[in-house]
């Protein structure tokens, strides 16, 4: 029998993958720049600038007003940079693709459906790792209806820990809303699953998709999920923007957020009657250069291949493995063997702020804090962590500077 021949991912050329993202050739502070702070926000490949760039100067006016050239071309360039993101999903149909501001904006649009749908017979039903855009609006919702906010636990090892999901589900759980990767920990989430389970529970289920979407397909038919939010510059496109994906069914009748121009079908005084999903979520002005530019972030990721970004990730993180693995004194937190390329950690008798100022002394740029997961942080013991995040435009060589880096740093402060 004929079997195809397994795919072999092409390989990324790295070199010229970097000079495709002018920020990262610079020097900062006399050294050449190694930026490892991707997951709060990545760089932008210059076809990103270039897209919005050539449609301020070519395009810009306002969307679907229809009545003359330029307002027809921004309306083609906004739409068309919808329809790719819808690609990019899978989802099937545009309607279910909604603009918002970024991910934190996309959880309060889908908590503000459920105000009049909970009440105090229902749970919300969330995890200790989520960012606080995933655990305030379920809070909020949670005050305001009665209902009550339930948390799934976190191991030891930083994965969700699934005999507390199994305790914790219900026919009470009225939304389940769940992170795909975590931002302090990496650690993948089984969301599939989850989704599945939770579903089958009858909740509806909402998926933080704003750290999965630069480092895997992300596709929403497959996770079954009813919602999932993302923020464009995280996944190399401009800030400003992000996208709710919601099924369609739901997206139609799902309450309005804002309200103004652009998102009513008749307005008089007597009453006012909105648009379809997704003209419905949004009212005034939109983001539109930023649309094209996430579009463009999009085809760019597409020209380099899944594949390929996650094959040049996976050797990242194995070099981040074979340092961590013998480094004394450094204490990695969230040590799955299912993460992408993510390294949170405390050094001995280092406060991370101090590791990060002096990272950033030798170019070297990560993130210090708590990461927007404080209650992650309680459950770690610690009240922040020191975090490097890499890209698939990082190096190996990177990797070797940034822990050549905190050998410095140990070396001076011994
Ligand atoms: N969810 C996760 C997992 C995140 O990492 C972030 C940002 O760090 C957000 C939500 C919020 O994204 P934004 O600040 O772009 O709205």
């Amino acid at each position: 029998m004929n079997q195809a021949a397994p795919r072999t991912p092409q390989a990324l050329d790295i070199e010229q993958v970097r000079r495709d993202f002018p920020a990262l050739n610079q020097s900062v502070n006399g050294k050449p720049l190694v930026y490892l702070d991707n997951a709060a926000s990545a760089q932008k490949p210059q076809a990103v600038l270039d897209a919005m760039d050539q449609y301020y100067r070519e395009s810009h006016s306002n969307v679907h007003r229809g009545a003359h050239t330029l307002g027809d071309r921004a309306t083609m360039a906004f739409e068309g940079a919808r329809d790719t993101v819808r690609g990019f999903l899978n989802a099937n149909s545009i309607s279910e693709i909604v603009w918002v501001r970024g991910a934190t904006e996309g959880i309060n649009l889908i908590a503000n459906g459920f105000y009049d749908r909970l009440g105090p017979e229902d749970e919300i039903l969330i995890s200790h790792m989520e960012h606080h855009a995933n655990i305030v609006p379920w809070q909020m919702l949670a005050q305001k209806t009665g209902a009550t906010l339930k948390v799934i636990a976190v191991t030891d090892e930083g994965e969700l820990d699934q005999d507390s999901f199994r305790e914790q589900l219900s026919e009470r759980t009225a939304v389940f809303a769940i992170t795909q990767v975590s931002n302090t920990l990496g650690t993948i989430n089984p969301v599939t699953e989850m989704v599945a389970a939770a579903k089958e529970a009858g909740a509806f289920t909402v998926v933080d998709g704003a750290q999965a979407v630069p480092h895997m397909s992300v596709d929403v038919q497959a996770l079954g999920c009813d919602f999932l939010v993302f923020s464009s510059h995280k996944v190399f496109g401009p800030t400003g923007i992000g996208v709710v994906y919601g099924r369609e069914e739901l997206m139609h009748e799902w309450p309005v957020y804002q309200t103004g121009g652009e998102m009513i079908h008749r307005v008089s005084f007597e009453g006012t009657s909105f648009q379809n999903s997704p003209y419905r979520f949004e009212a005034g002005t939109p983001a539109i250069a930023e649309a094209v530019g996430l579009g463009e972030a999009i085809r760019y990721l597409d020209g380099l291949g899944r594949d390929a970004i996650e094959a040049a990730e996976k050797t990242l993180q194995q070099r981040v493995n074979e340092w961590t693995a013998d480094f004394p004194g450094l204490h990695p937190i969230g040590t799955s063997s299912n993460k992408v390329p993510v390294l949170s950690f405390t050094l001995d008798g280092l406060h991370p702020s101090d590791v990060g100022t002096l990272l950033d002394q030798q170019g070297v740029a990560i993130r210090t804090g708590h990461h927007c997961t404080m209650p992650l942080m309680e459950r770690f013991g610690v009240p922040g962590t020191a975090r490097a995040s890499f890209a698939f435009y990082n190096t190996v060589e990177e990797v070797d500077t940034f822990f050549q880096g905190l050998q410095k740093i140990q070396r001076l402060f011994a």
